[in-house]
């Protein structure tokens, strides 16, 4: 066999990699704490479980349209609308299994060698693995402690030059919990005037976790960028249904059709009865996403305060999302040490912030989609080590 040379510059998600661990080690009889997987701890809300069912009672079995069925299209063209005050053609929505789908189409669609994607680092590892495998050269966005892991419009804009093809943002972001304020948005698409080459992909997949008051801005109420923005959300994280791959993206006129076309060739549709549980979970009483989020919110004060009375340990209250990024280098342990050792000396799982890219060095990312219990006694495993 001889395989494309790009298969070697596909990345990963060590969040796999760990799970993996975790399991192994779970499975030799230690008793492991997971920190480390990015999933709600919840179920998914019951009434949304029975709409998938129902769907495959009724006798949804086939194929759906590629770009997802009309009605579940229109349902979160309504759902952009009373979330964010704008006005979304159902037409230009492509329901895709899950969130990652659209960050592989988005950077297939504009990367290529000769071509620069910018993405956030520390961020989600998936960007950069996809820039890489396109051909693109990809590069880095450092976001910094200091600003609470928000982005500045002016360092982005400065690193925009005639071949960026494609940015990429994230907020509410993962692995740093960091909300970019709207000020700075107002700042970048203001900026992107001068740039009309440039594409803008914004992940706002925790875009309904937000603590302590803090607004989500999305892109879409910019006008101004509509024609070369994408937008992705789903349902993986705010309905708790990261095991239905289930997501999708508003992609702009001019995209859209091409956008359509790589779900073709890529899954046909996503599962119907997916679609039907989505379209209830829309519709439906969003009781159960106020009801997870005071949850996560209890959790993260506990984590938070938890990690600060660590030695060598500092953390700053994320903004946003389900992970606390604490800065360890107070430790002295690299962000890969810290890693393996608290997974195989104190059964916790983490991530190392390396595993987001190198400017995460020095930090770890906990997130706090477990118990109370098991986050405190997690923190006392992880005090005994250091
Ligand atoms: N975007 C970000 C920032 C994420 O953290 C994740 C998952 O962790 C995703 C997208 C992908 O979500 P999905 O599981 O729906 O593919």
């Amino acid at each position: 066999m001889i395989f494309a040379d790009r298969q070697s510059r596909l990345g990963t998600e060590s969040a796999f990699t760990v799970l993996a661990r975790a399991g192994a080690l779970a499975a030799e009889g230690r008793d492991i704490i997971n920190l480390g997987i990015g999933q709600p701890d919840f179920q998914t809300p019951p009434h949304v479980v029975e709409a998938g069912i129902k769907a495959l009672r009724d006798g949804h079995h086939g194929y759906t349209p590629a770009n997802g069925i009309p009605v579940l299209r229109e349902a979160v063209a309504a759902d952009l609308h009373r979330r964010h005050g704008v006005e979304v053609n159902p037409d230009n929505v492509v329901i895709v299994p899950g969130g990652k789908p659209t960050m592989f189409f988005a950077v297939m669609m504009f990367g290529q060698p000769g071509t620069e994607i910018l993405y956030p680092d520390p961020g989600f590892p998936i960007y950069e693995s996809v820039i890489r495998y396109s051909g693109a050269t990809a590069v880095p966005l450092p976001l910094s402690e200091d600003t609470g892991f928000a982005f500045s419009a002016e360092s982005l804009l400065a690193k925009i030059t005639p071949r960026t093809q494609l940015i990429i943002i994230n907020s509410p972001a993962n692995p740093t919990g960091g909300v970019t304020p709207r000020a700075e948005i107002d700042a970048l698409v203001a900026g992107l005037a001068d740039h009309p080459h440039v594409a803008v992909l914004s992940d706002e997949i925790y875009s309904q976790m937000l603590y302590e008051g803090r607004e989500h801005v999305s892109l879409l109420q910019y006008p101004e960028i509509r024609d070369r923005l994408i937008v992705l959300d789903g349902w993986s994280k705010t309905y708790a249904m990261t095991g239905w791959r289930l997501g999708y993206a508003v992609w702009p006129d001019r995209a859209v059709e091409g956008a359509t076309r790589l779900a073709i060739n890529d899954h046909s549709c996503v599962n119907a009865s997916a679609q039907y549980a989505g379209l209830a979970a829309l519709t439906g009483s969003q009781d159960a996403v106020q009801e997870m989020m005071t949850r996560f919110d209890q959790r993260r004060r506990v984590i938070v305060k938890a990690l600060n009375d660590l030695p060598g340990v500092r953390c700053a209250d994320p903004a946003g999302a389900f992970y606390a990024f604490p800065n360890i280098t107070g430790t002295g342990l690299t962000s890969r040490a810290a890693q393996d050792r608290i997974l195989t000396e104190a059964g916790v799982a983490t991530i190392a912030g390396t595993a987001f890219g190198q400017h995460g060095e020095g930090f770890l990312r906990l997130s706090y989609a477990n118990s109370t219990d098991n986050i405190l006694d997690a923190i006392h495993r992880i005090r005994a080590i250091l």
